[in-house]
């Protein structure tokens, strides 16, 4: 069973959290090998978006905030995009889009970064937004401090958190077609609640970076951990090795219901604002051809039909929500 273990490490200002995404994982894997529309993944594209399935999670784990987590890689390579989401409650979904032949080498580089244009967006959604309210959104490139390109997605994040929340981070990420697991260590805020979207408490953390004994002990700790441990142990053998000298206060472990678990939020409606966002000449183009429009929802692989009626409907209805473009959070 998938699960979320959360930990504080006792009189220092460290915390920590470990995810292995199992049922969700597979589930997440099935849909897409048994969707008509799409093709199973690559081990490549499996590892990069169970990694970013299995940081969402910890990501997610780490923030005061209701509403849903959006990591989306926007690559300049086959992955073009590639999106993990995890609601507030854990529940989660992931899915990539592929175009043209996929290498079997992983990291950034191949995948999304080509040539030096793929991009991270790290989104909160919040699911009870004011009229008007847009969604928080950070954009960061795939390079480190130095301008160099970034291979690994842990360094990408952890970098992310380092500049987003002056916090710092260390990340161990590993995925296959069995388990995506993730590893997250982070100083704690000196005062008041972190926040991943940034505050006015940051800058009081600006001076703690890099300077706690603490944090930095245990950071190393976490690093050491590779990932093929990663994949094969289970929680307990993991914090045991790594954290035995380490006075350890766990939270009550996620699984089940209260874990991480697959979840699709598509529905009628939103698909019916997707094909609305098309435009009615494209979506009157694909009616001629094909006499209705059978869609099927890239993350849980869910059918949809669309006749003449319906798509009338589509476009007489008055926009109530803003369009989403296809491809964007939905
Ligand atoms: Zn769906």
């Amino acid at each position: 069973m998938s699960e979320l273990h959360r930990f504080l490490f006792d009189g220092q200002p460290v915390r920590g959290a470990i995810v292995r995404l199992t049922d969700a994982w597979t589930d997440i894997l099935r849909r897409r090998k048994d969707n008509t529309t799409s093709a199973q993944y690559p081990e490549s594209v499996t590892q990069l978006l169970g990694e970013m399935a299995a940081a969402g999670v910890l990501m997610q784990s780490g923030i005061k905030f209701n509403g849903a987590l959006v990591l989306q890689i926007f690559g300049d390579g086959p992955v073009k995009l590639a999106v993990a989401e995890v609601q507030s409650d854990l529940s989660l979904r992931a899915t990539a889009t592929l175009k043209g032949q996929v290498p079997e080498a992983t990291g950034l580089g191949a995948l999304v970064n080509v040539n030096g244009g793929g991009r991270c967006a790290i989104t909160l959604d919040p699911k009870d937004k004011f009229p008007g309210q847009q969604p928080y959104q950070g954009v960061v490139p795939l390079v480190d401090a130095q301008g160099c390109n970034l291979d690994r997605l842990s360094d990408v994040l952890s970098h992310y958190m380092l500049q987003s929340e002056q916090l710092d981070a260390t990340l161990v990420l590993a995925a296959n077609d069995h388990v995506a697991a993730g590893l997250l260590v982070q100083r704690m805020p000196v005062k008041g609640e972190s926040n991943i979207a940034g505050g006015a408490a940051q800058r009081d953390e600006e001076d703690q970076i890099g300077r706690n004994e603490d944090y930095n002990r245990i950071a190393t700790l976490a690093a050491s951990l590779t990932r093929d441990e990663l994949l094969t142990l289970d929680v307990e053998t993991i914090l045991r090795r790594l954290f035995w000298q380490e006075p350890l206060l766990r939270f009550e472990p996620q699984q089940g219901e209260q874990g991480p678990r697959f979840a699709c939020t598509c529905s009628r409606e939103r698909v019916g604002r997707m094909l609305h966002s098309l435009g009615v000449d494209e979506i009157e183009s694909i009616l001629a051809e094909q006499g209705q429009i059978d869609v099927a929802c890239e993350y849980c692989g869910q059918p949809y039909r669309f006749d003449l009626v319906d798509a009338t409907q589509i476009f007489a209805a008055p926009v109530m929500a803003h369009t989403v473009a296809p491809g964007a959070v939905q």
